[in-house]
């Protein structure tokens, strides 16, 4: 299994087509414990994103992400743009010069992205944001027992978790215990595109 630049173009347009179709769902989830804006921010930058890619062209996976960066960086703004930014640019330097990326360039590829989120968001797993669904999901993809089709529920149950947790970081943080029952936006958006990745590698396989 190895993921071409069609299919990395791919990811972004089924992670487009689930933000698109959660839009009010993300927004809602950012209404309890933050400012309401996350589904309308995610759509916005994605459709960026996804209209970027399909009008261009790519030799390598690196520069799709490249480019998805860029426009999820300037596109989604708030605090999810600048580490979504970050993430898939991380990603993209890991995987630089590589013509298809097999589930171990994925799993480098991700685990750059982990640290850059952790730089970026002066964040590490547990404080209730997108990292706690990113770190488990990297870490799958290094596992011996990896199979495509445990990602899903890797990151749904990492998702689901989110209520557990007091925020510490972002808007969040100014709810404290109050966070509490409430699912971090970022880490459900994080969830859907995963999902997507999910999707992209079982068609592959
Ligand atoms: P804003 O908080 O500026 O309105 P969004 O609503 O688009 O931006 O995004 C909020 C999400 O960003 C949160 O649900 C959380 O997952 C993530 N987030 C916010 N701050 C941080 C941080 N310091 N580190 C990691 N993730 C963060
Ligand atoms: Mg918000």
């Amino acid at each position: 299994m190895e993921l071409g630049v069609y299919e990395v173009v791919k990811w972004f347009e089924l992670a487009n087509e689930k933000i698109q179709q959660n839009k009010e769902y993300l927004t809602s989830l950012d209404q309890p414990i933050g400012d309401g804006d996350h589904g309308i921010n995610m759509a916005r930058g994605y459709q960026e994103a996804v209209n970027k890619l399909q009008a261009n062209e790519y030799k390598e996976p690196s520069a799709v992400l490249k480019d998805a960066s860029m426009a999820l960086l300037s596109k989604i703004g708030g605090a999810s743009g600048p580490l979504y930014g970050t993430a898939f640019l991380k990603m993209s330097m890991a995987v630089k010069g590589k013509k298809d990326l097999a589930i171990g360039d994925l799993a480098e590829g991700l685990e750059a992205a982990v640290e850059g989120l952790k730089q970026r968001g002066k964040s590490e797993v547990g404080e209730k944001t997108l990292i706690d669904v990113w770190e488990p999901v990297a870490n799958y993809f290094s596992r011996d027992n990896f199979e495509p089709k445990g990602i899903s529920e890797i990151a749904r149950t990492a998702m689901e978790m989110t209520k557990e947790t007091v925020a510490t970081k972002g808007r969040a943080a100014y709810f404290k215990e109050k966070s509490i029952g409430h699912i971090d936006p970022g880490s459900a958006s994080s969830y859907y595109i995963f999902q997507a990745l999910a999707d992209v590698i079982k068609e592959k396989e």
